[in-house]
């Protein structure tokens, strides 16, 4: 029989128990603004807290570059880069299904056109993004977000950093606060004691904050229990049921258990539990590399290389260096090769950082959509929810992911700024 037994038919009533499936940035933030508004919340992760993407990330709050991945640059990197397993954005040769769907759709989107379009949806939701860190903040949750005193962008020649500041004023002519300024090498390295000579320009943004993803991710856990939260980890959900009066979690060990309505935040794997009921765009595992490594003297803030595609942050003691964007499935283990191009691509640009005591090596799962938006909302069943397919975007944009899809659960009726990101579309 279908999961969708009964038809999309609004419920009455708010739900008082609701699910959440997956205990990463998305699925932690919208348990607790349904917390907020006193439903009863179960959260059930396959692993532990932050297993997924959640944890290995740069951690950048930086609505200035939130943007949709597709756009017409991407596609002049051509097959022949793409296919090297050196290159920063790595496609295997060997395709699947769901690989060849979403590859098929990011191509149709990466015109300048459906950017602009994917870039109206994004502008309100990147006025807000940092707003739902104060009011988590300000509700209990413990772990900090840091203002980035400093942000370079730094470049090996004056010419890539033009491309930077001509994408920058693109994303700003769409209405988005985006502010920054050009500097020197001699400035960046004044601000900056870790950058070698090889750095030629530098781009220094301004309004932006980063967190520590570990840290953040484990205190809004904690945070969700204290506040009463089920988290039930180590629990791997098979299937979903939905029938007018609730929604079942059936979990791969046969239990069933009951609830008023499910959210699906199940990052990169979101098409096996929401697919059933409608979502019908694929959700491909974008997977970067990480590792932390120790420094003489931390940076003031992050450094950003674009042309390598690499993200530096300080996470405590530690820099974490991010990178890579590899489109296989999200089970496949961790290619060293990727950890090895990540350090060759950064290591002209640091001084005093040593690239070969590394930490931490990690391997993770963006789950990016074709057209570049996250899916939350509502699905065709009244009781099934979904939240989640941020690709580069999903820490900046979970807690206010949350925000809203918890009032759509509980209103039974999307705000406007999610009406471009429905799941159905
Ligand atoms: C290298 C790298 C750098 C990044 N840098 C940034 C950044 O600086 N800023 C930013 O905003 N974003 C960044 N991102 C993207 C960000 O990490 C993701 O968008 C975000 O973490 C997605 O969160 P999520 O909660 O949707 O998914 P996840 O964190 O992947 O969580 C999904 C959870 O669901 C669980 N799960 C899956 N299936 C099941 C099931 N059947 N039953 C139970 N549990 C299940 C998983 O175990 C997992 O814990 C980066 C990503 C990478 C890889």
């Amino acid at each position: 029989m279908s999961p969708l037994q009964h038809g999309p038919t609004v419920p009455t009533g708010s739900p008082r128990q609701v699910a959440v499936i997956g205990a990463g940035m998305v699925g932690l933030s919208c348990a607790w603004f349904l917390q907020e508004a006193g439903v009863q919340v179960t959260v059930y992760e396959r692993d532990s807290v932050g297993a997924g993407a959640s944890w290995g990330n740069a951690g950048w709050l930086t609505p200035a570059l939130t943007a949709p991945l597709p756009e017409p640059a991407v596609l002049r990197y051509g097959l022949r880069a793409v296919t090297s397993p050196r290159s920063p954005v790595y496609l295997p040769l060997r395709a699947d299904r769901t690989l060849l769907r979403f590859l098929g759709g990011f191509v149709a989107h990466s015109t300048a056109r459906r950017w602009r379009r994917g870039m109206a949806a994004y502008v309100p939701l990147n006025a807000r993004a940092l707003e739902a860190f104060d009011v988590l903040a300000a509700g209990g949750v413990m772990a900090p977000t840091h203002r980035a005193t400093s942000f370079l962008a730094c470049f090996r020649h004056e010419r890539e950093a033009g491309h930077l500041r001509t994408e920058l004023e693109r994303i700003r002519d769409t209405g988005q606060d985006v502010r920054f300024d050009p500097i020197t090498a001699r400035q960046a390295r004044a601000l900056e004691p870790t950058l070698t000579d090889q750095v030629g320009a530098a781009v220094q943004l301004h309004g932006q904050r980063y967190l520590h993803p570990p840290e953040y991710v484990r205190s809004l856990a904690l945070a969700v229990r204290a506040r009463g939260g089920e988290l039930v980890e180590g629990v791997d959900v098979a299937t979903l049921q939905a029938r007018m009066d609730g929604a079942t979690v059936v979990t791969t060990t046969g239990e069933h258990q009951r609830h008023d309505a499910i959210v699906v935040a199940t990052g990169a794997e979101l098409g096996r539990l929401a697919g059933p009921f409608g979502v019908r765009q694929p959700v491909q595992a974008g997977r970067g590399y990480s590792f932390s490594v120790p420094v003489e003297q931390m940076p003031r803030g992050p450094l950003y290389f674009p042309a390598q595609r690499v993200a530096c942050t300080p996470l405590g003691s530690r820099l974490r260096v991010a990178g890579m964007m590899e489109f296989r499935r999200p089970d496949e283990p961790l290619d060293p090769r990727r950890i090895a191009a990540v350090v060759d691509a950064v290591r002209p640009f640091l001084t005093a950082v040593d690239l070969d005591d590394r930490r931490n090596e990690w391997v993770g799962s963006r789950p990016c959509t074709p057209d570049g938006l996250p899916l939350a909302g509502a699905t065709a069943s009244p009781r099934v929810f979904v939240a989640g397919g941020h690709g580069m975007w999903g820490i900046v944009l979970g807690p206010l992911t949350g925000q809203l899809v918890a009032q759509t659960v509980l209103k039974g009726e999307a705000p406007p700024e999610l009406a471009p990101l429905d799941p159905l579309r």
